[in-house]
Formats: structure tokens, sequence, C-alpha cells
């Protein structure tokens, strides 16, 4: 039997939605770099109702934060901002320096540098995402950048004490409360009192991601990490209650959040549904999670293991839950997602917040050709190179001249030939 699509999203929606918000992005953008401060303080008024002083918090106002959380609130942010500083440290061991004598003479080699600034994206238009600060700055400092710097949006009229507080312990430099397009544009543009970064990472909703897609060229990204998406690999091994809760529990991200079930169970196909709706009566977020399932939700019944894998690498979704009897099935044949949570045991709020795995991760099929954010996206591994001999010299140098020929360029011809002529001759004289 073919793969039956019970239940599927409305995709043209999501387009011409998409077009409207990279015209509207450009539109800050270009104002952000013709009038720099002063852009920013108009659309944030305008879209957060937020207009400090200044956007950079004072040290007063951040000891302020740290001091306003409890004792009990800021163990557990150290609990997780350890467990994403140890997997990111043991990340950063794998990745080795090298050289090699490729020829007898001929030394290549890389080393892995840090960059030297980056700015941190940490969303808040709906919730404050405290752990958003724990993956972009605590990763960013075990990778060895510079200057690492945060912003986040004033969440509900205020500076949000977690956030600038989590911000602090990881060892952000310095702190903004902007959000949005212009916190992107100001991290990434500069303006006269922000000095622009190098890289720009972090989720955020459809705004900030397009931002991001805007401004990479000028600066670098991590990757287009915009709205959550979740789906859900299950058999009969899991139930109902299970695959609603992890399916609701991530539509809450919001309105514009895909949340798919797919299963080889049509029991489970055929009741999530009814579980949905309970557990949405009393879920507090149904208001967002509810538009979500409705507008984005997708129920995918398949006969094989086999098919399911086909269409979870089509899917290629940010988060794949495998709850199912035999995950590493998935785990041998999966190529197309950001993370995968294998097993009825963990699940994707445990990525999100504490587990050590980093939670920005690629979404609308990005994970096609990315993984998420880790230490190494803060790396550039950049090559260099080396000859010790003559000899080394003249024989690459003779290769090297007859392929400049074949493409007609003369200047790297003569590169070349200056050096077999100069270390041939050495040689034959020796
Ligand atoms: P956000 O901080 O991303 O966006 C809030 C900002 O959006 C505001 O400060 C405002 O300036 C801007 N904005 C709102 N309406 C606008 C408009 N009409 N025009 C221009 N700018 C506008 O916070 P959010 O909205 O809560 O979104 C957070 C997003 O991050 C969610 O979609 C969530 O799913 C996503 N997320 C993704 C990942 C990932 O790794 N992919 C991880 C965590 C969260």
């Amino acid at each position: 039997m073919p793969v039956r699509y019970l239940k599927q999203r409305s995709v043209q929606g999501a387009v011409d939605r998409s077009r409207e918000v990279s015209e509207t992005v450009s539109g800050i953008l270009d104002h952000i770099r013709s009038e720099g401060d002063d852009a920013l303080r108009v659309y944030s008024e305008r879209f957060d109702r937020w207009s400090p002083e200044s956007f950079r918090l004072s040290e007063d106002e951040i000891a302020a934060c740290v001091k306003r959380m409890p004792a009990s609130v800021l163990n557990d942010i150290r609990f997780a901002q350890e467990q994403i500083r140890n997997f990111a440290e043991r990340q950063l061991a794998s990745l080795n320096d090298i050289e090699v004598e490729s020829r007898p003479g001929v030394f290549l080699g890389h080393r892995n540098l840090p960059m030297n600034s980056v700015g941190c994206y940490i969303p808040g238009g709906k919730y404050p995402l405290v752990a958003s600060a724990h993956m972009g700055v605590v990763t960013a400092r075990v990778a060895g950048v510079k200057r690492v710097i945060a912003s986040a949006p004033a969440f509900q009229g205020e500076v949000h004490p977690a956030i600038v507080a989590a911000l602090y312990l990881a060892g952000a430099d310095e702190i903004y409360s902007l959000g949005g397009v212009q916190a992107i544009g100001a991290m990434a543009l500069g303006t006269q009192s922000i000095a622009p970064v190098d890289m720009i990472v972090g989720p955020g909703n459809a705004f900030v991601m397009e931002a991001k897609r805007q401004v990479f060229g000028q600066v670098g990204i991590d990757l287009l990490a915009g709205p959550t998406e979740t789906l859900i690999i299950a058999d009969d091994s899991c139930d109902a209650e299970m695959a609603a809760a992890d399916l609701l529990g991530q539509a809450e991200h919001g309105p514009d959040s895909p949340a798919i079930l797919l299963t080889n169970s049509p029991a489970l196909a055929g009741g999530i549904q009814a579980e949905i709706d309970r557990q949405l009566a009393r879920l507090e977020t149904r208001d967002i999670a509810g538009r979500a399932w409705a507008d984005y939700g997708e129920i995918i019944l398949c006969d094989t293991l086999d098919e399911m894998v086909a269409e979870a690498d089509r899917i290629a979704s940010e988060h794949v839950q495998v709850l199912t009897a035999e995950p590493q099935y998935f785990l041998d044949r999966m190529t197309n997602y950001g993370a995968l949570f294998l097993g009825h045991r963990t699940n994707v709020s445990y990525g999100d917040k504490v587990i050590g795995t980093n939670h920005t991760l690629p979404t609308r099929r990005a994970a096609r050709y990315t993984g998420g954010l880790w230490v190494g996206k803060f790396i550039k591994t950049c090559t260099y190179q080396r000859i010790e001999t003559d000899a080394a010299s003249v024989e690459i140098g003779e290769y090297c001249s007859r392929l400049c020929a074949l493409e007609g360029f003369a200047g790297h011809k003569e590169q070349a030939d200056l050096r077999i002529r100069r270390y041939g001759k050495v040689a034959t004289e020796n």
C-alpha cells in the first residue's frame, strides 16, 4: 500500500507569507544601513514598544537582573550550561589540526581557528528563550571566540532577568535588549554605538531567520534556524498519549510550527486526533499549539520501516523523535535531520533545555545540507602548505606549469616556471 497522507498542512500559505516577510526585512535592514541607531529605535518602538536610553545593558543593570533570580534558578541555569559546555568541549577535542607530508618534501596542513567576534540572538517574542543563551554564548566561549555579544528582545515590557542572568553566567561580553530584525541588523551591519561582528548565530521567528539570510555574505551565519518543527516517528510501541504530548510540546513554539506524526500503526494514526483534542483542552498554551496543529499538523501512515526512513529524509525535519521498538534502525539509516531523539525515555524538550546537545537546529529542510549549531560552527578550518626541498618545488612546478598552460593562465604559469628555473638550476648545479 502506498504512503497515505491522512492530514496535510497548507503549503501555499507559507510561501505567500515568506515573500511578505522578505520585503519587510529588507526595508528594515536598508534603514539600519543608512540611519544606524536611529533606525533601531524606530523599529524597537514599533514592534516591541521598547525604547530605553541605551539598548546596551550596563554592568549595574546586569547585576540587578542576576540578583533578582532565586538561587534555585541560577543553579538550574548553571547545570544546563555545564551540560552544554561539557559536550561542546568533547566536540572541540575531536577537531584536530593536521599537517601531512603529502609527497616527499611537500607539507599540507590545516589549522582550526575560532572567529574573532560573534553575535548571538536570543529569541524572546512569545517566550523568553533562556536556553538559547547557553546554546550560543557557552558554545562560542568553548570555541575560543574573542568577542561574544548577545541580543534579546524585551519581554512584556522589560528586559527579561533570567535571559540576562543566563547570558552573564555564560560569559557574554556585551548584552543588548533588542529583538528581531533590529538585533540582527545591529550586530551584523554595526551602528554608531554597536561594533559589527563576524558571524551571527541563534534561532528566531520567520523575521529573524530572513534577516540572517539577508545579511549572509556581509557576515557569516550559523544556519537558518527558524520556526520550530517536529517529526515523531512512532510504531505500536508508542501510545497516543506520548505521541500527542510530544507533538503539542513543540507545536506550542508558534502558530507556524509544523508537527508531524509518521507512523506504521493504523491504530495510532487513527487515535491521535482525539488524544490531541483531549490534551489541548488542558494545555495552557493551547491557543498557539492548537493553531499550529490545525494549520501545520500532519499525519502520515506508512507500511514499512523503510518507507518511514524515506519519508523522514524527504521531510528533513529540525527535530526527529524516534518512538519505536528499535530506534537504532533510524539512526543507522536516516540522512536528513537536525537532531535525533532516540527512544521513549528522551524527547525534544530535554534537548531544547538541558541535556547538552545544541538546540539551534536547521528548519525548512535545511537539514539536507547542514546540521545544527555546534562548536565547529564558530571555527574556520584554514589550510596552509609548504615545500621544503628544491626537488619537490620543481616536481610540483612542472605539473603546475603544464596545467596553467592548459587553462591559458600565463601569469600562473610564470609563477611555476620561475620556481623551476630557480630551484631546478640550483639542483643541477649541486
Ligand atoms: P523572536 O525573538 O524570534 O522574534 C521576536 C521579534 O520579532 C520581535 O522583537 C520583533 O522585533 C519581531 N517582529 C514581530 N513581528 C514583526 C513584524 N510584523 N515585522 C517585523 N518584525 C517583527 O521571538 P518569537 O517570535 O517568539 O519566535 C521565536 C522563534 O524561534 C519561534 O518560531 C521558535 O519556534 C523558534 N526557535 C527555533 C529554534 C531552532 O533551532 N530552529 C530554536 C528555538 C526557537
